[in-house]
This record gives C-alpha cells, structure tokens and sequence, in this order.
C-alpha cells in the first residue's frame, strides 16, 4: 500500500495564499519546497513554505481551504490514546505529576501520594522535570474563570481544575471532546468562533498551539480579546519563525508540521499584533529547543523517536545556535489592557522591561533585552 504521502492533496480543495496573513505584504521567497507531512505522515501532498520579507513571518502558499483542513488530522495526537499502557510508563507518569504537584504546591492526580519524609528526593527528581508552559502561571495567580483554546483531551483543563479555577475547555475535534468529558471536564466542541459568546468572561485563557493552525490568525487575536476580561491574561505559545531550531533543521525543524501548521509569525510581528489587540505582553520566556529531538527523528524519516535522537538533541550547541536566532516557541503572558475613558493616560509598566506599545523590542542573545522600563502613552495617540 502507497503511504498517504505520495498522494497529492484533491487540487479542488486547495486555496492560493497571496498576502503574508500577518502583515499583508506581497513581498516573500520561497523558504522551503515539497515539504511534507513528515510528523505524522498521515496527510498526502507536498507543500511550499513562504517567507515574507516585510515582517519575517512563514506561510503556506497554496494551503488547504478551511473546509478540507480536516483531513489533514487524521492521526493527530489530540485524540487522545486507545493504545494500552505499561504500568512502567504508569509508574512514572505517577512519578512526574508527584514531582509537578510538588513545584506547584497542587494535587495533580493521579499521583504517587509518598510521604512527607520523600520530599527531598522527589524534589531531587523533580528538578528534571519541566512544568509545562503556563502551568506555574496558573498555580501562581488569583483563581476565577479558566479557559483552554484547543485544548485536545483536556489536560491542562483537568490542572486548572485541580489548582480551584472554574475550568473549560474549548476544541474542534469531535474524538478529543468524547476522550476528554470522560474525565468529567467541562468541554464545549466548536472553533473559536465560539470565542464571541463568552465577552469579557475569562480571568485565564490559554491558547498553546492553536495559532499556528488557524486560517486567519488576527481574527483568533481578536476573538480571544474579546472572550477575556479586561485584566485577565492569556498565556500563549506556538513556534517561532525565527527559530534557531529553525535555521539549524532547515525544511526538517518540527515546527513546520506541513499543512497543518499554515503559518508561523515572527515573535516581534505577533508582539506587534498583540499589542495591536489591546494586550501588554508582561513576559516572553523560552529554552530555545524544544523541537531539537522531533527534529532529528524527522530529519531520518522515523516514525518515533529515538534513544538517539534525544541524544544528538542534548548535544546540540546551543550557544552557538542561538546567538544569531530566536526562541523555538514563542511563549507569551500577555494581560488583556483595561479600556480607560478617552483622553486618559494610561501607564503600563511592564514587568518584563518591555516597551510593546512603543515597539522597542529589541533582542538579546536568548530572547528579549529589556529596553526601555515602562512607559506612558495617551490614547488619544493610539
Ligand atoms: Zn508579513
């Protein structure tokens, strides 16, 4: 049997992108042809990706139409596992969210539940633990309403949840909602048109991974603005453009994920965009290669990874990569601005060092340098 990736995607269900879906400029080079879905190989076609010269953004040109994405999901990781499990890998699931439940002062089950006289050694293991992305920032803040956009089978849900917030979670695919109302999880199925009903209703909103699959990424902005209250934060992250991971794996580097991920923005275009939808970006955080194992096993055409793609991935030089790139995901806790009566001046001192609304972002070697403390500007300049 031929693999789905010998197949050309129907040319009927195809749609030609013309205009970066960032900043709308004409102007592009093509940065990689005949990519294809070498993460989950299950989507036939093969793909160009364009970069744009105006705000350094990366897109898809042409792109499945909104109504043919679908099938580009047919193995996608949201559905959750219906494969069994070893109790070993049980073991140690137990064994992280023990270590997770202990970082974040939270009862993440299901845990091990050891005993106090074990903290130290828990806390010894813990340290090679990572607390995903937003998860601290969570357990750290005044709990109200939470909500997760794209949030597949639920399991940052399912922590908010377990840290007091009144939780939901939103999500497109049908088999990920059933996987995750069957933990018990309030879970609404749709896209995030449905952003709209809930106006100024979220304390939290995270949004990880879900802008980069999306057809018109301003208009999510925008939704998710409307959706939170004024004050409340959302925590969003997706891969960088400019990624250092990027420029060492070339049409390999995971971030691409052909055609599902339609886009990628520059992490200073999307700051701009976000301070655009009314945000103060309050920190931009990031290791810098997260996609450095995935990579390697996409560069050989593996189909899992490999003992020694975490091997080569450890040995990479960082240093070296990231002097002249950015982060691999871009990971930002932005807070929704609070609309002050017109002719107001509003300060906005930002804990980062940031200046968004004036755009001074300029980089140091691992991320953002900060350049400017706080700032004042009056709205009626805006
Ligand atoms: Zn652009």
């Amino acid at each position: 049997m031929s693999s789905p990736l010998d197949q050309e995607w129907p040319a009927e269900d195809l749609e030609r992108v013309d205009a970066c879906p960032y900043c709308g400029s004409h102007e592009r080079t093509l940065a990689y042809g005949d990519v294809q879905d070498w993460s989950f190989r299950c989507a036939p076609g093969k793909w160009n990706y364009w970069d744009c010269v105006n705000c350094q953004s990366l897109y898809l040109d042409p792109r499945p139409t909104q109504m043919t994405i679908g099938a580009a999901y047919a193995k996608y990781y949201t559905h959750g596992s219906a494969e069994p499990v070893s109790s070993l890998h049980m073991m140690k699931e137990r064994l992280r969210k023990e270590c997770l439940s202990q970082k974040l002062n939270a009862n993440i089950e299901p845990r091990l539940h050891l005993s106090k006289l074990l903290n130290g050694v828990v806390a010894l293991i813990g340290k090679r633990v990572s607390v995903p992305f937003g998860w601290t920032s969570l357990a750290g803040r005044p709990k109200g309403r939470f909500l997760d956009v794209g949030c597949g089978a639920g399991l940052t849900v399912a922590l908010a949840r377990h840290l007091g917030w009144d939780a939901m979670g939103l999500e497109i695919d049908p088999a990920a909602v059933r996987e995750a109302r069957r933990s018990g999880l309030n879970i609404l199925e749709g896209t995030y048109a449905q952003l709209t009903q809930f106006e100024g209703q979220f304390d939290c909103i995270m949004c990880s991974h879900v802008l980069e699959h999306v057809h018109l990424p301003r208009d999510l902005l925008a939704k998710l603005k409307v959706a939170i209250k004024p004050g409340g934060v959302l925590l969003l992250t997706l891969p960088n453009a400019l990624s250092s991971m990027r420029r060492h794996f070339g049409a390999n580097w995971r971030g691409l994920e052909a055609p599902r991920h339609i886009s990628n923005p520059s992490e200073l275009r999307l700051s701009q965009l976000l301070s655009e939808a009314g945000f103060s970006i309050k920190s931009i955080t990031g290791t810098g290669f997260e996609t450095a194992a995935e990579s390697y096993r996409i560069q050989r055409r593996g189909m899992v990874l490999s003992r020694h793609d975490f091997t080569k991935a450890r040995q990479l030089d960082m240093r070296s990569l990231s002097a002249t790139a950015g982060n691999d995901f871009i990971k930002f806790v932005c807070e929704a601005e609070v609309v002050a009566p017109t002719g107001l001046e509003v300060n906005f001192a930002l804990d980062s060092g940031l200046s968004v609304a004036g755009l001074n972002l300029g980089r140091a070697k691992h991320g953002f340098a900060p350049t400017q403390r706080g700032g004042t500007r009056s709205l009626l300049e805006t």
